[in-house]
């Protein structure tokens, strides 16, 4: 495994659109784990593709200690009720902000062999799915930001 490193807000890369990810192979496992260690050092809940210059719909995820690797991943449901809570961003330092993201969504994705799977969750774990699939959009949190915290 390796570091990888953070892009950082002003770089053209987090406003670009990524890429489905087609190929299941050990390229995206190194990268997955790449991924996962780069998170883990600097203290993040999640980390998408094009925080690390890959412009592909990947995702990682650690929420309540259950990781999570979510390949293509797309919200397919959410609820109408919304939360406003702070986030915060790997690829933003020193800054969090409240944003409002819906209480509950359903996700469908694929794992790391393209096996697909449907999650349906709340609170932080929706929070943290609607700001990484941000991600995969090009759109960052400060977007929604309504104010800082
Ligand atoms: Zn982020």
């Amino acid at each position: 495994m390796a570091l990888r490193n953070v892009v950082k807000m002003g770089d053209e890369t987090l406003r670009k659109k990524c890429k489905k990810v087609e190929k299941f192979d050990e390229n995206l496992w190194v990268l997955l784990d790449d991924m996962f260690e780069t998170m883990h050092k600097n203290n993040g809940m999640g980390l998408a593709g094009p925080q690390v210059g890959i412009l592909k719909q990947i995702v990682v995820m650690e929420v309540n200690g259950a990781k999570f690797e979510m390949i293509n991943p797309e919200i397919t449901e959410q609820s109408a009720e919304t939360i406003d809570d702070e986030e915060g961003c790997l690829s933003v330092p020193n800054t969090n902000g409240i944003v409002a993201r819906p209480k509950e969504i359903t996700v469908r994705f694929q794992d790391r062999y393209g096996f697909y799977m449907v999650i349906t969750g709340e609170d932080i774990f929706a929070r943290c799915v609607c700001h990484e699939v941000d991600h995969l959009n090009g759109i960052l949190f400060v977007d929604k930001m309504k104010k800082k915290s």
